[in-house]
């Protein structure tokens, strides 16, 4: 069966103290039974203090970011080595905001994969259309596009390291979502392209997040959807309580 995930993005949100405090939260609240995978993604500065203070427990720490490059001139820049030597094991990449504000292409998106996989981290590979792309009907081609250019050019092997984030850029920090059925439709089309591209196998062991203003009162339903296996939060995962409310959604 595949994986239940729930993974909170951060952004740039949460100093140093309220990094430790939410953190704190979550390890004292979050039910010992609970069902999926939680994943939190504070910022860089944040890594390693995160790693020590969940050192003890089930949540796992992502960065939300990385340089393709393995070390340089690059200033202001993360590599995947120092990622992964502060103790950090997954990395969210091609995040909208990655896409849309720092101008990532599928081509440095693909890769920052290549980078991440070398040092065996586990991708939360996020894509996702926009507004005009859904108005326009062209919503399916879209995303077939960014995977094919981002991601499918890793081995078969890889995606047991591969997680995927569908994220429609209009319900992301909008507070509009996509309906459970729209996640759904989409997200079986995501299965059938994987399918498609590599083998049954791959497609129905890969983890699909829906990301796009998941909160508190609509988590159930969409992840109650057969091929939503979980959550990319942003708003949300920024309060324990409404973070830990969608993270037992599952
Ligand atoms: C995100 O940024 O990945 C996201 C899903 O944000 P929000 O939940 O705030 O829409």
């Amino acid at each position: 069966m595949r994986k239940k995930i729930v993974a909170g993005n951060w952004k740039m949100h949460k100093n140093a103290a309220q990094t430790k405090e939410l953190l704190n939260e979550l390890l004292t609240q979050i039910p010992a039974e609970t069902v999926a995978q939680v994943i939190v993604a504070p910022t860089f500065i944040n890594l390693a203090s995160a790693v020590d203070n969940l050192k003890h427990s089930n949540i796992a720490v992502a960065a939300q970011n990385l340089h393709q490059a393995e070390s340089g001139a690059f200033t202001g820049e993360i590599s995947a080595e120092m990622i992964t030597s502060v103790g950090v094991k997954n990395v969210i990449l091609g995040h909208s905001e990655r896409r849309a504000i720092f101008n990532e292409t599928d081509a440095i998106i693909a890769s920052k994969v290549n980078t991440a996989l070398k040092h065996d981290l586990t991708v939360i590979f996020c894509f996702g259309e926009e507004l005009k792309d859904r108005q326009s009907g062209n919503h399916f081609n879209i995303v077939e596009n960014q995977l094919k250019d981002g991601l499918f050019h890793i081995e078969a092997k890889d995606w047991a390291k591969v997680v995927l984030a569908y994220e429609p850029v209009w319900a992301i920090g909008t507070g509009e979502t996509a309906s459970p059925e729209q996640a759904q439709e989409m997200h079986q089309f995501i299965r059938e392209t994987v399918r498609k591209a590599f083998d049954s196998d791959i497609a129905e062991d890969v983890t699909i997040l829906y990301g796009g203003s998941v909160k508190p009162d609509n988590a159930k339903e969409i992840f109650s959807k057969p091929d939503v296996d979980g959550g990319l939060i942003g708003g949300a995962a920024l309060n324990a309580k409404d973070f830990i409310t969608i993270v037992t959604s599952i």
